[in-house]
């Protein structure tokens, strides 16, 4: 797990970190927010390891036993609370805290990080409210969310936010070819379509079969501007393809989102097509591979999607 000097991009998020670990005593409570998969868990865990790392006290060294039973989530100072949205969640939430008025057993800093903070209910948050406003000594909190609106101001405004950011296309490629070994092209590919998250770069990089199934989605695309007999063989070549074909509409669905955000001017280069239809084709997408998901035959979901597509006008 990298320390902060190895996340990736974040620089503003990064510098404010850095600022409060080198200067006056960092904050108790920040909320890390920003969209899935760029980088907010890992920096939850990369203060924790510069709060108490050994060799390089407000960096962290990622290899002093500190940094190393952080990385393990073996320190009895950094509390990884999982959020879950389970019955008992307030009594888990209170379970926590008593723990919380001792001095840290072996570290400089104790660290609970709340991950997705914005899973709490209710009773839980305002448990945890309590906490905040009354902060232990020497502790911590970390609330990491991608809504963090859904959060209880009151919560919020206890915080101090550290805003993550989505990646760009240039961050995540070069870091696929150094970390994964990735060629430059396959980075690429998986960069463009990970909607600047690192993590699912990741997971569409680990998929072997990205350019392949890339292959199928464009010749899927190709279709819907094409005529009825077009749009039925492709759908033909589907048949039986169950968990294929869901991938391939998770990546369709990728795809659609980059079309629409050039629609609207948010990248690339601007395409004349109706953002409202391209939001109507990305839901038809989500709904088939749902229905896919749900056992419904996958040539007849695929069929049913393209001629939908098509009614929308919708082009990649
Ligand atoms: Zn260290």
């Amino acid at each position: 797990m990298p320390a902060l000097a190895d996340i990736v991009g974040q620089e503003q998020a990064l510098g404010q970190l850095r600022a409060a670990l080198t200067g006056a005593r960092p904050h108790h409570a920040y909320l890390f927010e920003g969209p899935e998969g760029v980088g907010k868990g890992t920096a939850a865990l990369a203060l924790a390891q510069a709060l108490n790392c050994l060799r390089r006290p407000s960096e962290g060294c990622a290899g002093c036993d500190a940094c190393l039973k952080i990385r393990d989530g073996l320190h009895p100072d950094v509390i990884s609370f999982e959020v879950l949205p389970e019955k008992g969640q307030a009594e888990r939430v209170r379970g926590l805290l008593p723990s919380l008025a001792f001095a840290p057993h072996e570290g400089r800093a104790r660290v609970v990080v709340i991950d997705p903070a914005d899973g709490l209910n209710t009773t839980s948050a305002n448990v945890l409210l309590k906490t905040l406003e009354e902060p232990p000594p020497s502790t911590h909190f970390v609330l990491v969310s991608s809504v963090a609106t859904q959060l209880l101001e009151t919560i919020r405004s206890r915080c101090q936010r550290v805003r993550f950011r989505a990646l760009a296309t240039e961050e995540i490629a070069p870091w696929l070819v150094a970390h994964q070994e990735l060629s430059p092209a396959a980075a690429q590919s998986a960069a463009e379509l990970s909607g600047g998250s690192l993590g699912r770069a990741l997971a569409l990089a680990e998929s072997d079969d990205l350019s392949e199934r890339s292959r199928r989605v464009d010749a899927l695309l190709v279709a819907v501007g094409g005529s009825d007999v077009q749009r039925l063989e492709a759908a033909a070549e589907w048949t039986g393809e169950r968990e294929e074909s869901t991938a391939a509409l998770e990546l369709l669905w990728l795809k659609l989102r980059d079309v629409l955000w050039r629609a609207e001017g948010l990248a690339g280069e601007p395409l004349a097509q109706s953002p409202r239809n391209l939001m109507l084709g990305l839901r038809a997408t989500e709904e088939a591979r749902q229905a896919i998901e749900g056992f419904v035959n996958p040539q007849l979901a695929m069929e049913h999607l393209l001629l939908r597509l098509a009614q929308l006008r919708v082009m990649a």
